[in-house]
């Protein structure tokens, strides 16, 4: 059968001129099979859980900068936007293993204290006189004088009891004591044993810091101690004491430098003037490696959903605009040691490969667990104006987008996003859905069964789709995205930007 000429011609402009929608592109690029591929391998029992420092996850570093290799997706060249650029994909890290104090003995009035950890250290061997300030707060310095003396302090405030607000007030006390010319803080801590155990456990076994926090520590020469005091029964007997006797004896501390790395890659935009704002997608790629054994007897802590998950996103994303650039350039970044205090990010803004005013948004992803499928939560999604193209994009493939279900969590705060936001640069975290922090969420967060087969890939798929397709709209809309009005952080993004 033979078509006439005007309508073949007509059939071929229109396959000419029908664009790709944005739609389509992410459809392009992703599918099932790929991201099974991701997943597995990253969460497979071989990387033993990624921990920060260890071979295994050089190897995943290696597997992060060879995708990306492989897709087309570049290092960031040091003549871009005159920033330092690397050499290579990876980002080397200077962080130390700290191995704690063998020697720490403490005693009050010749009482000496069990149930004690050093949060900081510092080498000294100290008898002397010690001043019970209440809570530490700058009015109860009022007409004390603590000058080369050791501070007790209670924890908390006049009205802060709770736990979020105890510890936010650790860096001022440890600032006003400082100040005050005092040589250590020693905190009487009010909370309950469980909270205490994992203290004990995290300040009495070996840790992982930047190199340049011990160093600016040390310069500090400030060592602050917590001691166990549920309910301020010890504190109490202080309450009525002027002057106090203290002996406080601190050594055997070693710190060793430990080698890793964050990946790093970009794909330049297409918009002449658009291209030098960055849109930054990142996760990070450590977990925290082997740990007690569960039930079954598996004591490696994979970590599919934390955060092989959230790499998946951002190595999806790297595809896609590799194959389709948008407008805006894209920077793709995995952090390592997120696990050990979002140390990987931090070391990034301390020291960015591009500088950070060009990076107009954050698009992190990180994970806990899922137990709703039918939506996305994105931690601080309506704290930006990009949560209109957010909100789309998930809609697209038939899910909701939808803020933090778990605020009392404080996830904001938890991720990699706050280092930047803390900088002044949009960062929402887009992470699985969940509509309370608690059952299948608990359940895997941070347990060795968080494993590849255990998760719903049809809805990773979409999960997955609408990330692209959100990260494409921000990254090709006319308006550059920003902190809604009145966020905590719009005057710091104000001042980063310029305007
Ligand atoms: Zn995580």
């Amino acid at each position: 059968m033979k078509y006439p000429l005007l309508f073949i011609t007509a059939l071929f402009c229109s396959i000419v001129l029908h664009a790709q929608t944005e739609k389509e592109k992410v459809e392009t690029t992703i599918t099932k099979n790929k991201i099974e591929g991701h997943i597995y391998f990253l969460a497979h029992d071989l990387l033993k859980g990624r921990q920060t420092g260890t071979p295994e996850t050089k190897i995943a570093a290696s597997y992060l900068a060879n995708t990306l290799r492989s897709f087309g997706v570049k290092p960031v060249a040091p003549s871009v936007l005159k920033g330092s650029g690397t050499e290579s994909y990876y980002q080397e890290l200077e962080l130390s293993m700290v191995t704690p104090v063998k020697h720490l003995v403490l005693a009050i009035d010749g009482n000496e204290l069990k149930k004690k950890v050093a949060r900081k250290t510092n080498k000294m061997d100290f008898t002397g006189e010690a001043v019970y300030v209440g809570y530490g707060l700058e009015s109860d310095y009022k007409g004390k004088d603590v000058s080369e003396k050791i501070v007790i302090v209670k924890s908390g405030g006049p009205n802060i009891t709770d736990q979020n607000g105890v510890f936010d007030l650790v860096t001022q006390k440890e600032q006003l004591a400082k100040a005050n010319g005092a040589v250590a803080i020693i905190e009487f801590l009010d909370t309950n044993d469980g909270t205490w155990r994992y203290i004990e456990h995290h300040f009495n076994g070996e840790r992982i810091e930047l190199a340049s926090e011990k160093k600016t520590k040390q310069e500090k020469g400030l060592a602050y101690l917590w001691i166990h005091d549920e309910n301020h029964i010890q504190t109490k007997a202080f309450e009525s004491k002027n002057k106090l006797t203290a002996k406080l004896k601190m050594e055997g501390e070693e710190t060793k430098p430990i080698r890793c790395q964050n990946v790093i890659g970009m794909v330049e935009g297409t918009d002449p003037k658009l291209k030098n704002e960055f849109i930054i997608y990142s996760a990070h790629y450590d977990h925290t490696g082997i740990g007690p054994a569960d039930e079954t007897g598996d004591n490696i802590y994979n970590g599919a959903r934390d955060n092989a998950v959230g790499i998946t996103t951002v190595l999806t994303m790297a595809e896609n605009i590799a194959k389709y650039p948008t407008k805006r350039s894209a920077l793709f970044v995995f952090f390592t040691a997120e696990e050990k205090g979002l140390l990987g990010s931090k070391f990034y803004v301390e020291n960015p490969v591009l500088p950070l005013k060009n990076m107009v948004y954050c698009f992190n992803s990180d994970n806990a667990g899922y137990n709703d499928t039918s939506r996305i939560s994105v931690i601080g999604l309506s704290r930006t104006t990009a949560s209109e193209n957010i909100k789309s994009a998930a809609k697209s493939f038939g899910l909701t987008a939808m803020d933090d279900a778990a605020p009392e969590q404080n996830l904001f705060d938890r991720s990699d996003n706050v280092v930047f936001a803390q900088a002044g640069i949009p960062a929402p975290t887009f992470s699985l859905g969940f509509s309370s922090f608690d059952g299948d969420v608990t359940k895997y967060y941070h347990q060795a069964g968080d494993e590849a087969d255990t998760l719903d890939y049809d809805y990773l798929l979409k999960f997955f789709q609408s990330y692209l397709l959100a990260g494409r709209l921000i990254a090709n809309d006319p308006k550059t995205p920003t902190w809604t009005l009145g966020d905590k952080y719009e005057a710091t993004g104000k001042a980063l930007y310029g305007n």
